[in-house]
């Protein structure tokens, strides 16, 4: 009884002796090699404690990405819902996100203040956000475009910032969504002159050339019959992510006494998930609606 376990013991002494052989004879220690030292060449890149820290993503070249894959144009509802979907699995996947976004082929992700995930290294925040926003958009693609087929894999680039306080964060989303409004306003009218209007880009470009955002509107309304404030919301304000309790009804076969054995039964689950608003966050009526978002501020 004894014996095959004395050489089970005697096999596994011989084959840890040989690793460590092994190990000896290419200069490695089991501790620390000769090296380690160049572990002192990463750079230190954590983020300043305290701040609030942004990641925004970018698509890569998207302008041919939507050509190639017949986006609509001024909005592709679907290009843009099929964003939200991966930053809500970005924000469902990875940790300490409160609230994110996005509009157009953008998505911005604000880490909590406090958090110590991957002890604030900025590139941890940077390609996780990157590389599971990405890997999202391929998995989910073909849920939102179901007669387009994913021609080439797209790419993402991704910048870190930290903001100091609450009103320079109100401040980057509000340019964020600021942003969105120029651009939406101005491709809606591009788009029109196009499309309805039979102009070739370059004269479109030249009709718009040196005009203010009420000259917009008027072209929209007098030559389109186009109220640009009755536009959807999402093309308009971006979609905004926050955390909300959302009841979930599962229907699920309980466990009961015999005779109502496999009886199948609701059951209400409440469950945090990042939800999409389409809103005004340049005013306060939202930070006002929603004080526990910037609370850690204390
Ligand atoms: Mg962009």
């Amino acid at each position: 009884m004894w014996a095959p376990c004395a050489a089970k013991l005697r096999d596994c002494w011989a084959a840890s002796s040989l690793i460590l052989s092994r190990c000896l004879s290419l200069g490695v220690s089991m501790a620390k090699s000769k090296f380690e030292y160049v572990r002192a060449f990463e750079a230190d890149d954590t983020c300043l404690p305290h701040c609030w820290v942004v990641v925004r993503l970018d698509g890569r070249n998207f302008h041919r990405f939507a050509e190639k894959h017949n986006f609509a144009k001024p909005n592709d509802s679907r290009a843009l819902h099929l964003m939200t979907k991966c930053a809500q699995r970005v924000m469902e996947e990875l940790e300490d996100i409160v609230i994110a976004y996005g509009q157009s082929d953008e998505y911005s992700f604000v880490f909590k203040r406090k958090s110590n995930w991957f002890k604030r290294r900025a590139s941890k925040f940077m390609t996780l956000v990157a590389s599971q926003f990405a890997s999202s958009y391929v998995f989910y693609w073909q849920d939102y475009f179901e007669d387009q087929p994913l021609l080439y894999p797209p790419g993402f680039d991704g910048r870190v910032v930290v903001y100091p306080s609450n009103k320079t964060l109100k401040d980057y989303l509000s340019w964020r969504q600021a942003d969105c409004h120029i651009n939406n306003l101005y491709n809606t009218v591009f788009w029109a002159l196009i499309q309805q209007s039979g102009l070739t880009p370059v004269q479109a470009q030249e009709r718009l050339q040196g005009t203010l955002a009420a000259d917009k509107n008027e072209i929209l309304f007098s030559q389109f019959n186009i109220n640009y404030n009755n536009e959807p919301l999402m093309y308009r304000k971006g979609t905004l992510l926050i955390w909300q309790e959302v009841c979930e009804v599962t229907v699920k076969e309980v466990k009961l006494p015999a005779e109502m054995k496999g009886e199948k039964m609701a059951v209400t689950k409440s469950r945090a998930k990042p939800v999409p608003l389409y809103c005004d966050i340049i005013g306060d009526a939202f930070w006002k609606e929603h004080p526990e978002i910037l609370e850690e501020d204390s």
